[in-house]
């Protein structure tokens, strides 16, 4: 691991700046237990740090995208639920219960290899119904022939009813109220004592009528803004600092990096910091995306290299910019959605690509 005062990248994560989003979205749920959702490595912020944090603030549930994911975390957490949103792929149901992760059942075809599994207890299954995303989930035939011949779901205990929402980032969006009417009229039709969930981030955002009895934030947890278009309410959790290598002095008729995308056109100074595509840092921030030196903005001048980015220092003064000196790429001055906005992306891709060459330092937590 390498070692963050020599390191020429450093990533900092904020445990205790995700567990007080976590706590400001339980508020905005109000009666609603607020879940945990930590697929993709808790959004690439390290999952086995921030899961445990969370655990220790009083989170009982957590999401997972795969088997393996859950494989990872279970001897983690002890006592809390895991559940995994992918289900059970052929094969892999003796491990998921062997293991006590609950599957969130996708299909007829996932319910009947999971009740394959059933021996003398009830197994606990989450079911998952498609009210519009068309990618994971029960079909409303599916959950018709399930009310009709309760029977399949013999041996199950059902531990959640729930579904998931496609434009919840548009509170105006006509999709928002069709898909709750289809939720609560398809899961009428299940059985009536296990709990119901429907919102992701932005969902919780759009009101009360949307919590049910448990909510799932993934993204607000680590600081992307869940109200697009409005103040974010969220804190932010991660600093990217990136170091300057080398500085120099350019003058017509220089050109800046590969593919010479960046002329000179007066004299200047040009810094070359310790970040690159390979860092999560995006090729299409390349004369776009810009960084922070002790509070004065720097544009990216030419291309991001695998490595390396270039930027124009010509304002600071040579004490400022200098070999070693840091540089913010992301962090408290330039938020997550703002380098998204200037990569062509969103916030969840920036987090999820995270380097994992930087040196990471986590900062908070209960340990
Ligand atoms: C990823 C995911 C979430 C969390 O979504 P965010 O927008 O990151 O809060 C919730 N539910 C399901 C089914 C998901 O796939």
């Amino acid at each position: 691991m390498p070692h963050p005062d020599t390191a020429a990248l450093v990533l900092t994560i904020d445990l205790d700046a995700v567990v007080d989003n976590w706590r400001r979205v339980g508020r905005r749920a109000g009666r609603a237990h607020c879940a945990a959702v930590v697929k993709a490595d808790a959004y690439g912020l390290g999952a086995a740090r921030v899961a445990p944090a969370l655990a220790a603030a009083g989170c009982r549930t957590f999401f997972v995208a795969t088997l393996d994911e859950g494989l990872a975390l279970r001897p983690l957490l002890p006592g809390a639920e895991i559940l995994v949103l992918g289900g059970p792929l052929p094969g892999g149901e003796a491990e998921m219960l062997g293991n006590g992760l609950i599957p969130v059942l996708n299909s007829l075809e996932q319910v009947a290899r999971w009740r394959a599994q059933v021996r003398d207890t009830p197994l606990p299954a989450a079911l998952h119904l498609d009210t519009g995303m068309s990618r994971l989930g029960l079909e409303p035939a599916e959950v018709m022939r399930l009310a009709a011949a309760p029977a399949l779901l013999d041996g199950l205990r059902i531990t959640l009813v729930m579904s998931h929402m496609a434009c919840a980032d548009s509170p105006g969006d006509e999709m928002n109220g069709v898909q709750l009417s289809t939720f609560g009229r398809l899961a009428a039709m299940l059985p009536a004592g296990a709990p119901r969930s429907l919102a992701a981030s932005s969902t919780v955002f759009l009101g009360e009528a949307f919590h049910f009895d448990m909510v799932r934030p993934g993204s607000a947890l680590y600081g992307v803004n869940p109200t697009p278009g409005r103040a974010n309410p969220m804190a932010p959790t991660v600093r990217l600092e990136g170091k300057i290598l080398q500085v120099r002095d350019v003058d017509t008729p220089m050109t800046v990096g590969y593919g010479a995308s960046h002329r000179v056109t007066g004299r200047g100074r040009v810094a070359t910091v310790a970040v690159g595509y390979a860092d999560g840092w995006f090729r299409t921030l390349g004369n776009r995306g810009h960084g922070v030196i002790e509070g004065e903005r720097v544009p990216v001048v030419g291309r991001i290299s695998m490595d390396l980015t270039t930027f124009d220092v010509t304002g600071l003064s040579a004490e400022s910019a200098r070999p070693g000196a840091v540089v913010e790429l992301l962090g408290p001055t330039i938020d997550v959605d703002t380098v998204a906005a200037e990569a062509g992306t969103i916030g969840y891709e920036i987090l999820t690509a995270l380097s994992r060459r930087a040196a990471r330092v986590y900062i908070g937590g209960a340990a």
